[in-house]
């Protein structure tokens, strides 16, 4: 189907002046809503875990036709969210041709606009957007300046126009008239001036805003959103009480309530399919990497106020998986298997993503860190190993058995190894191992397995030896030895 080139045309087409003069952005929204929701099916396809908490508030509020705000903490999707509200927005939206806020043809609010359609009419030219370019999104900083939001009176346009300064011809559009006819997004809504707020609200309350002195009418038609850490949100005096009132919603978002969301939203999120080498992501290595962040939620060396973002356990799979890769590389094999030693390993993608308090900032990060792979490795041996008899595999490091295992190792040789150990590896059926898995596969479980016990205590691991007997019944000497290599 061709569309409609010229407002003569537009005006014969499904894009009637009867349809979509009086039609608002807000009302276009709640329309294309309205449809999808009787269709059935994902609103917004790709968000995961809020299907019975934000994305029915978010519904009502679009329904409600607000502006709204997601208050959450880092990590949480927001600013997904609010891309992802363009799913509502018609596939071509009409414009006057060549206006740069975009002007309704049927209501255009710019002087260039209604002087062409009175001057020519029908033959007024018609162009289209598509939906992501209707999206206009803004971190709000302190340096954000009226002139970046709304505008700015440019002294050349006047003088080359011979237009007095203060009418609209003379005016450089800033974000918001540019987001006319569109969305409007501003993250982190509090860190903007007051007197930035106040511009804002001035501008969608009243459709009129001063610049440098000259009062200039823009009566636009934008939906604005916003997200906000709720803490900064709630503190008296960061949001103009006047724009608070004019948000509609505050739509609270949160971390996943389950570890299985958690792996999904990961394994959606990290870039996990790579050229080169086939992948096999152990299920039990995907959670460990998901407890990690729920544990480090609940730890209390590290900041609630700032949360543990989901972009913690997404960058440290795809660190993880780098590791896994590389070993592959070096010993040439096919199959990338990552490990609970390639969890470790990924402490750079795990460190910096924690905000430490100050009992954590005692220990240090890495410290901290282990102890969190550790804690979520424990979790989740728990998960498949509960009730499994494992004493014969910690019977064998109590009679003196030690094992170190070197996270480069090919895999066959780590097999070799691990099969040293009576029993061991046929407790892998637990982690759903089958017969004849390959060696890479084989020996991530039969490491995880070690790796539990450890987190259990009931053996020990340490940099020179690898794993040997707990600490309770090791020989004293060797229990001495032990005891000094962490003094
Ligand atoms: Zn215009």
């Amino acid at each position: 189907m061709s569309l409609p080139r010229t407002l003569g045309e537009l005006r014969q087409s499904p894009f009637s002046e009867q349809r979509l003069s009086t039609r608002r952005v807000k009302d276009e929204m709640r329309d294309n809503l309205i449809a999808k929701l009787r269709q059935g099916g994902p609103i917004f396809p790709g968000i995961v875990g809020y299907d019975d908490t934000v994305v029915p508030q978010i519904v009502n509020a679009i329904l409600s036709r607000h502006n709204f705000i997601l208050l959450g903490l880092r990590g949480q999707a927001k600013s997904r969210i609010l891309r992802a509200l363009t799913s509502l927005l018609d596939a071509q939206a009409p414009y006057v041709a060549g206006c740069e806020i975009h002007d309704n043809p049927y209501a255009p609010i710019c002087r260039r606009c209604q002087e062409e359609i009175a001057k020519v009419g029908d033959a007024t030219p018609i162009a289209y957007l598509t939906p992501e370019q209707r999206y206009v999104e803004k971190l709000a900083t302190p340096d954000v300046t009226i002139a970046d939001l709304i505008g700015d009176i440019d002294p050349i346009k006047a003088a080359r126009g011979g237009h007095e300064l203060g009418s609209e011809y003379t005016v450089h559009y800033g974000l918001l008239p540019r987001a006319n006819h569109g969305i409007f997004a501003i993250n982190e809504l509090p860190d903007l001036a007051g007197k930035i707020q106040v511009g804002l609200f001035n501008i969608m309350q009243e459709g009129d805003v001063q610049i440098k002195g000259y009062p200039i009418r823009l009566p636009l038609d934008v939906v604005l959103v916003f997200s906000a850490n709720p803490e900064d949100y709630t503190a008296r005096g960061k949001i103009i009480t006047p724009l608070k009132d004019r948000i509609g919603s505050e739509i609270r978002t949160h971390y996943p309530a389950t570890v299985e969301e958690g792996v999904t939203i990961t394994a959606q999120e990290s870039w996990t399919q790579r050229n080169g080498h086939k992948l096999h992501l152990p299920k039990y290595v995907q959670e460990v990497i998901e407890r990690i962040a729920f544990a480090a939620r609940e730890d209390k060396k590290i900041d609630k106020r700032s949360g543990v973002s989901q972009r913690l356990p997404i960058s440290a799979m795809e660190n993880v998986i780098s590791n896994a890769e590389r070993r592959a590389i070096h010993q040439e094999e096919k199959l990338v298997v990552p490990r609970i030693a390639d969890v470790y390993a990924a402490m750079p993608a795990i460190t910096g993503k924690l905000e430490l308090e100050y009992e954590g900032e005692l220990k240090g990060g890495d410290v901290v860190a282990r102890e969190l792979i550790r804690m979520a490795v424990g979790k989740v041996f728990t998960h498949y190993f509960d009730g499994e008899n494992l004493s014969n595999v910690v019977q064998w490091f109590e009679l003196g058995g030690t094992l170190k295992l070197d996270e480069t190792v090919p895999s066959d040789l780590m097999v070799k190894q691990l099969s040293g150990i009576q029993g061991l590896l046929e407790k892998t059926k637990r982690l759903g191992l089958g017969a004849s898995e390959p060696d890479a596969v084989r020996a991530a479980a039969g490491e995880f397995i070690l790796e539990g016990l450890y987190a259990h205590k009931r053996i020990s691991r340490n940099e020179e030896t690898g794993f040997t007997a707990g600490e309770r019944r090791r020989e004293p000497e060797e229990a001495k030895k032990a005891k000094r290599q962490y003094q």
